[in-house]
């Protein structure tokens, strides 16, 4: 019965590792409280680029890196007088929502952190008069090193998966997944749009995207604790240093889907830039901007906080492109305008 009980809340428990990861918020802030009220000015490095000129059109791509994590902006520029159909692109095989820009159209691909390396074939086409047109692209996408650490966490309670939550808790949780889905399964015709603002006043990154941790885990039976094969997860998102009231932004502008606490997240933030792109912002103190509101990029949204899995103050941003997470900083370096 005893066990029953925790296969039962195992997937709850596991959870709750799975999202406290933010231990990081242990380390002592650099910046005081709510002193800067402008989003940090990120002056990204060199961005890779590439472009291919096929007379009737020119496609152009944009990125940190072509790599493993990455978000990547994609243009293409109609620069022949003929009128194009509107055309299909894929990426790797998937489909990409393209939207409409003044001379063609523009897309932001990504890169899934844990996308096999190689060559990857982008392809365009379009149909006219019954005959199909084709065009592929060649990008090679490289690995990322991405961090690992390698000593088990000791998450406290959270690591002793013997502990069953209360049946309001559980109810509390499936509320929190049901609204999450609501929001993320749907695809709002938006278009997400340049500037991209950095999320945060200042730039300290204290946990990078999809660094691997591991977690320890044990149940207790008989008075004694029995432990079981640390987890590991990977990192969706990105922790910035902050303490609690520090402002945070918005990354671009969009509709606020969500801003209410959450199990997890505490009090949880989540921007639908449209087309299924969402930037997300965990563990806020408090909220700047209700639900349904529309907001700009680098206006001020909520403050860092810890509330929700967290153990420090600190800002879990993460950011997604039709459901495949990318790190949320390299999205700086699209050039998006
Ligand atoms: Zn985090």
């Amino acid at each position: 019965m005893r066990y029953r009980k925790i296969i039962k809340v195992l997937p709850v428990v596991l959870a709750c590792i799975f999202i406290a990861h933010c231990l990081s918020g242990m380390e002592k802030p650099e910046q005081p409280g709510g002193v800067e009220s402008k989003p940090y000015r990120y002056a990204p490095g060199d961005a890779a680029r590439m472009e291919w000129d096929r007379g009737l059109f020119r496609l152009s791509l944009r990125a940190r890196r072509f790599a493993q994590g990455n978000a990547v902006n994609a243009e293409i520029i109609i620069t022949s007088k003929a009128r194009l159909p509107r055309p299909h692109m894929e990426y790797d095989g998937r489909a990409v929502k393209l939207i409409k820009r003044d001379r063609g159209y523009g897309a932001m691909l990504a890169i899934a952190p844990d996308e096999k390396p190689g060559e990857k074939t982008i392809t365009l086409s379009w149909e006219r008069d019954g005959s199909r047109t084709i065009y592929n692209f060649y990008l090679t996408v490289r690995s990322t090193e991405f961090k690992k650490f390698t000593r088990a966490i000791n998450l406290g309670r959270f690591s002793n998966i013997s502990i069953v939550p209360s049946q309001e808790v559980l109810s509390f949780i499936e509320e929190c997944s049901r609204k999450k889905r609501e929001v993320f399964d749907e695809s709002t015709s938006g278009v997400l749009k340049g500037p991209i603002s950095h999320p945060r006043d200042a730039h300290f990154v204290t946990s990078p995207f999809w660094a691997s941790r591991r977690y320890q885990r044990y149940r207790v039976a008989g008075g004694k604790r029995f432990y079981l094969k640390a987890s590991t997860n990977a990192h969706s998102g990105v922790d910035l240093r902050g303490e609690v009231g520090d402002p945070v932004f918005a990354m671009a502008a969009g509709r606020i889907a969500i801003a209410e606490p959450m199990y997890y997240e505490g009090n949880y933030i989540v921007v639908d830039h449209g087309n299924r792109i969402f930037s997300s912002y965990m563990h806020l103190e408090g909220f700047a901007v209700k639900e349904g509101q529309n907001v700009k990029a680098g206006e001020l949204i909520g403050h860092v906080g810890s509330t929700g899995l967290s153990t420090g103050a600190h800002l879990h941003v993460s950011f997604s492109i039709d459901g495949v997470p990318v790190d949320p900083i390299s999205l700086l370096y699209t050039g998006l305008q």
